[in-house]
């Protein structure tokens, strides 16, 4: 394998790595599942929440 991990501890990407990897790197920053899919916030149950983690507020 050649493609680099961006995995913090530097094991090879799972398929879910890559997943959840490649949207961050799309500039998606809402929620993402056990499953690196797109997610409802968990709060407001809307797929566009931008609410970063358990702090701070839905929009
Ligand atoms: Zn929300």
């Amino acid at each position: 394998m050649s493609k680099k991990s961006r995995r913090w501890d530097g094991e090879p990407e799972t398929e879910k790595d890559r997943k959840f990897f490649d949207l961050r790197e799309f500039g998606y920053k809402g929620w993402i599942d056990e499953d690196s899919n797109k997610a409802a916030c968990p709060f407001c149950h809307q797929m566009d929440c931008s609410r970063q983690g358990f702090a701070g507020k839905c929009t």
